[in-house]
């Protein structure tokens, strides 16, 4: 519950209220300007470290304000470190996770609000807030000059999707112990990247559904790994009717992996695997027209893009 009183409010609000007004910004944070997305930089992987943010302060100083790595941008993670003496962390009005060092993940949905808050709850009782402006993404959209009709499905389809999602979203459930999400994270496969996360046809101004992972095309049979360490969650060797041979990877702290569509997989449901560990081969099953590893990466229930988790596709 969040306290009504106690709030340091640094940044932001100031900066905030005089944008909304139209006026010149009156003060600016340092740490804030440095973590804004320039208007000439495409966004890039936080492991890329385009911040320009120094070094988190070291055990001795106290820090008195959140630091942050990454660029807050809808579809991005973002590592962060909370304010000496925190003892719990509120993203949006949510309980998250944080680590023992005072480190922390943050994903930014793929449709995230242009402002998002944090508030670290002080050993004090006190609260400090931080507000982040999130830059929107750059997504392809394709416009098509037809009505949008939905997909007819059949009873036993619907059946049956039924016990997939139950499966899916019991394995995005287990609370698994892994340091993964520190990691900085590498490709499962490298290749063409025949689709875009984010990705969405727009029929006569009413937006599809849109893409919600990265594609790679490349042939069946070609192995892919872990992208960083974590432990299978599911390894559905039995076909899912949209995903196919499917792999969920958890990397803690309400981060995980799904790679779609494999003609094998390596792994089973409670291994825990190192990055760059080989855990599937590339196929084309499930609903995929030629074959390519697809993979979606989401933060709880927000959408990340792997291109800004991962950097450029190599
Ligand atoms: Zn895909």
């Amino acid at each position: 519950m969040i306290r009504a009183m106690g709030f340091v409010l640094l940044t932001g609000v100031a900066l905030m209220s005089c944008v909304a007004e139209g006026g010149p910004p009156v003060s600016v944070d340092t740490q804030e300007t440095a973590i804004r997305p320039q208007a000439d930089t495409a966004p890039s992987a936080r492991a890329t470290g385009t911040t320009g943010t120094t070094e988190p302060a070291s055990s001795e100083s106290k820090r008195v304000d959140f630091w942050f790595e990454g660029v807050p941008v809808q579809g991005a993670l973002l590592t962060g470190r909370v304010p000496s003496d925190t003892v719990s962390l509120q993203f949006e009005g949510e309980h998250i996770e944080l680590g023992d060092d005072g480190f922390f993940i943050v994903g930014l949905d793929r449709d995230s609000p242009a402002e998002v808050t944090l508030v670290a709850k002080l050993k004090d009782g006190g609260a400090i807030e931080r507000r982040l402006s999130v830059a929107p993404g750059d997504w392809k959209l394709e416009h098509i000059n037809a009505p949008y009709r939905a997909g007819v499905s059949s009873a036993a389809f619907q059946e049956r999707r039924g016990a997939e999602l139950a499966q899916i979203v019991a394995s995005r459930g287990k609370n698994v112990q892994s340091d993964g999400w520190r990691q900085d994270f590498i490709w499962p496969v490298t290749g063409r990247q025949s689709g875009f996360f984010g990705s969405q046809r727009v029929y006569q101004g009413k937006p599809g559904s849109y893409h919600g992972g990265a594609d790679i095309a490349v042939p069946t049979g070609t192995v892919f790994v872990a992208p960083a360490d974590g432990v299978v969650t599911l390894a559905a060797r039995d076909e899912f009717t949209l995903e196919g041979k499917l792999i969920i990877m958890d990397h803690g702290h309400g981060l995980n992996s799904a790679f779609l569509h494999a003609s094998a997989i390596l792994v089973n449901e409670g291994d825990r695997v190192r990055q760059g560990q080989p855990i599937g081969q590339v196929g084309q099953s499930g609903r995929a027209t030629g074959p390519h590893l697809h993979w979606g990466l989401k933060w709880n229930d927000a959408r990340i893009d792997p291109l800004l988790v991962a950097g450029a596709v190599s």
